[in-house]
């Protein structure tokens, strides 16, 4: 694997100029930025673990990075719909839990 890794040319897979640099030093294209994306995501959330019914990503640094190096444009592409997903399903909770303490009914407590 490590012989892929050329400075400059996409992680290996391409010799496009690179407009994504991610937190591991790969660069990539504008292509394939949405790997990059995809572990600058991972890595701003601790490398979680995600399941889509079944694991989809790792829960570790060096498993998820090679996954996303790797992986189909199919896979990609299925991860960050989910990490979209995520991420509103977030906004909607907290906007939720500023709504309900707006209204005085108090925060959620689980
Ligand atoms: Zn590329």
């Amino acid at each position: 694997m490590i012989e892929l890794l050329v400075d400059g040319d996409c992680a290996g897979t391409c010799t496009e100029e690179p407009v994504v640099i991610d937190v591991v030093g790969f660069q990539w294209c504008p292509e394939h930025e949405h790997k990059g994306r995809v572990i600058n995501w991972l890595a701003a959330h601790n490398w979680p673990e995600l399941r889509i019914g079944y694991p989809v990503v790792e829960g570790d640094k060096w498993c998820a990075v090679n996954q996303v190096l790797f992986a189909s444009e199919d896979w990609i592409w299925t991860v960050w719909a989910y990490i979209e997903y995520l991420e509103s399903e977030w906004n909607s909770q907290r906007a939720g839990r500023e709504n309900r303490e707006l209204a005085g009914i108090g925060s959620e407590v689980r």
